[in-house]
Parts: C-alpha cells; sequence; structure tokens
C-alpha cells in the first residue's frame, strides 16, 4: 500500500463491527443483531479477508500485532474468526494477537484459538446495579464464568472496567479491580463512563460530578497500584510485561492498518498519511472508498504529541527530534514554563506527565500543541 514505510514495523487492526445488542451508553458505530441483514456477517468476512490478502500480497512480513476488536469479535463464531486470523498471520506470526470479546460469549473453543496470545474483555463490572445501569448484556454470573475460563487457560488478558456510574460507590470500584486482580488479568483497563449525546444513558441520567469522577480516579489509580499494576497510560495499567504492544503502537504513532467499518490507519513516518474506511456496514460490504489524507509534518507531530503524552513513558526526545528535525525543549521551553511544574516531569531523555498531568491532560495538550 503507498505510503507504508517498509523498514518499519506494520500492525493491523480488524474492526469487527457486531454485538449482540446495544449498551445504553454506547456512541460507537455497531450493528445489533435487530439491525442486521440476513448474511451481513458472512459478507462482512469475505470482504474482511480480501482486503487482509490485498496487504498481505504487497507486505510480505508478518505483522508487528495484531488486534480483533469491536464491537464484539465474538459474534463472528469460530469459523469465521480462524479464517480472519490465517489470512492475517499468512506471513507468521505476530508478536502479540489479541482478540476483544464480550463475557457471555468466552467459551473453551474460543480460547482454544492458538493464534490468538491475549484476550481483552470488557466486564466493566462484577456489580449487577451498575451493568443494568450500563445496559451490558452480560450479567454478573457471565463475568465470573469468563473470568474462571480465562484464568484457567493460561492466555494473557486484560479486563476493562468502567468506571464513575452513577449510583456507583467507591467501594464498587475497588472490588472490581479486586475481582480483575483475583483471576489474574495481567492488564486492566480502567476508564470513566462518558456521557455521549444520543445515547440511552444520556437522555435518562446525569454524570457524576467532576469532583465524585476524581475521587473514582484517584482511588482506583492508588488500589491499582498498589496491587502491583503499572499506570502506563491515562487509563490502562499493566503487572511487570504485560503491557499492550499493539496500543503501544497508537501512543508512539507508529504504523498501523485498519480493516473494518469505521477503521483507522496510520502508516509512514515524518508526515504520516492517515485513513479511514467507510462507516456504515453497507458501504464497508459494497466495498466503497473510505477517506484519506497525508498529514503535514505539523500534524503528525501533534498527533505524536497527543497520543504520546498518555503515557507514562512521554515523549522520549531523541525519537522526538529524529522524527521532527527539531529539538523538544527549545520548541517547548516556554510553553511548558507556563504549566504547574507538579504535572510533569522534564528531564535531559524524557518529557513525561504525573498522575496529577494525567488528570489535566487536555489542558497540557493544548497548552503544548498550541505552539506548534
Ligand atoms: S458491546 Fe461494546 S461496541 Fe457493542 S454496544 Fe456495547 S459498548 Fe458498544
Amino acid at each position: 500500500m503507498e505510503g507504508i514505510d517498509p523498514s518499519r514495523p506494520l500492525s493491523l487492526y480488524i474492526h469487527v463491527p457486531f454485538c449482540h445488542s446495544k449498551c445504553g451508553y454506547c456512541a460507537f458505530y455497531s450493528v445489533p443483531e435487530s439491525m442486521q441483514c440476513a448474511g451481513d456477517i458472512g459478507k462482512y468476512t469475505e470482504r474482511t479477508i480480501e482486503s487482509i490478502e490485498r496487504l498481505t500480497g504487497e507486505y510480505d512480513k508478518p505483522f508487528h500485532t495484531v488486534f480483533i476488536g469491536g464491537g464484539n469479535p465474538g459474534t463472528l463464531g469460530l469459523g469465521r474468526l480462524e479464517s480472519i486470523l490465517d489470512a492475517a498471520l499468512i506471513h507468521g506470526k505476530p508478536e502479540e494477537c489479541t482478540s476483544e470479546i464480550n463475557p457471555e460469549d468466552i467459551d473453551e473453543a474460543f480460547l482454544s484459538i492458538d493464534a490468538i496470545d491475549r484476550v481483552s474483555v470488557g466486564i466493566q463490572s462484577m456489580d449487577g446495579n451498575v451493568l443494568r445501569t450500563l445496559g451490558r448484556n452480560a450479567s454478573v454470573s457471565d463475568n465470573i464464568r469468563a473470568l474462571s475460563l480465562l484464568s484457567e487457560s493460561g492466555k494473557r488478558f486484560n479486563a476493562d472496567i468502567i468506571t464513575a456510574v452513577p449510583g456507583e460507590e467507591y467501594g464498587t470500584a475497588l472490588s472490581d479491580i479486586s475481582a480483575a486482580a483475583s483471576y489474574g488479568a495481567g492488564h486492566i483497563s480502567y476508564y470513566c463512563l462518558t456521557f455521549e449525546e444520543g445515547t440511552p444513558l444520556a437522555s435518562r441520567m446525569t454524570p457524576v460530578d467532576e469532583d465524585t469522577e476524581i475521587g473514582f480516579l484517584r482511588r482506583g489509580w492508588k488500589h491499582l497500584a498498589d496491587l502491583g499494576y503499572r499506570h502506563y497510560e491515562v487509563s490502562n495499567f499493566a503487572l511487570p510485561g504485560e503491557e499492550c504492544l499493539h496500543n503501544k503502537v497508537y501512543w508512539e504513532l507508529g504504523q498501523y492498518i485498519g480493516i473494518g467499518p469505521g477503521a483507522e490507519s496510520s502508516i509512514g513516518w515524518e508526515k504520516a498519511v492517515s485513513l479511514r474506511e467507510p462507516e456504515d456496514i453497507r458501504s464497508y460490504i459494497e466495498g466503497r472508498n473510505g477517506t484519506g489524507a497525508r498529514l503535514t509534518a505539523e500534524e503528525t507531530e501533534e498527533e505524536y504529541l497527543m497520543t504520546a503524552l498518555r503515557t507514562s513513558a512521554g515523549i522520549d526526545k531523541k525519537v522526538y527530534s529524529s522524527r521532527f528535525h527539531h529539538d523538544f525543549d527549545s520548541r517547548y521551553e516556554s510553553a511548558i514554563s507556563s504549566l504547574d511544574s507538579a504535572l510533569y516531569l522534564n528531564d535531559e531523555s524524557a518529557f513525561r506527565l504525573t498522575e496529577d498531568g494525567f488528570m489535566l491532560l487536555d489542558t497540557v495538550i493544548l497548552t503544548l500543541a498550541g505552539i506548534i
């Protein structure tokens, strides 16, 4: 594909847009069973395999990482999932191959797929009231069953937890974290519920106030640290060696191709090319073209700042100057001096945010990006 820098690793993201039902808070594009037409899943699978084959016809090395996300990849069924994986892994195993799946779809057959070495499961909470508020399809017992099976499987896994849900107590969020840890999740994504316009949740409830939200974050972050999880990205925590390699590619603005409705790609290095597949399932199945744009060096730098500042590693100044051909310190010195010094750590090799900085991430990004 034109624009790929062949000297750099390439990752593959495959987006599965199907879900059993629509969660009350979800504003992502996804197609619940009630909205699917006969044959949609089969046609989606054919079209996705064709796209992967076109890509592997041109890129003849194993992908650095592969991530199948959604939606809920569990809706594809085993055979289709394996066919997609066969196509994606034709040149060899990636360093990491993750599949998302919703708890109600996890079973021994799914966990026996050799190609998948990491699983990401959206348990969201172990509390029935919280799950009902969120409008999740899975129940507490589905979550317990999923975590038990994952624990027995020996696969690496992530558990997603949503917090700051109206009516939730601080202790519930901490119990959710403890439960995921007790089943051996090496990685936990812990993030606040967002109220997206037009969702059923937003029309019937109001969010918790900002202080309460900060209370959920501070308490959750401390509990995760006490359990040995390192806070390596604003919403992501990992035991040693359990970081998600695929997500690191996004945060470092590395190269990745996204296949599937609405999936995004970023390829190239100094001036990245940004691509997006058509969002709705009909356009995708019919093979319509998505959109694409070659970013300027400034836009590429802004993207990089926005993603790299999300991580505890922050901005590696050597990588920065080799990519953007100027010195980080001289460019950002005055913007950084306008920030509260409690928000960041700045030494010779890196500029990174503290946990206080993570709390004010948008402000920091605006301050730095404002001078590009
Ligand atoms: S399973 Fe995920 S993508 Fe599907 S409706 Fe729920 S939150 Fe949205």
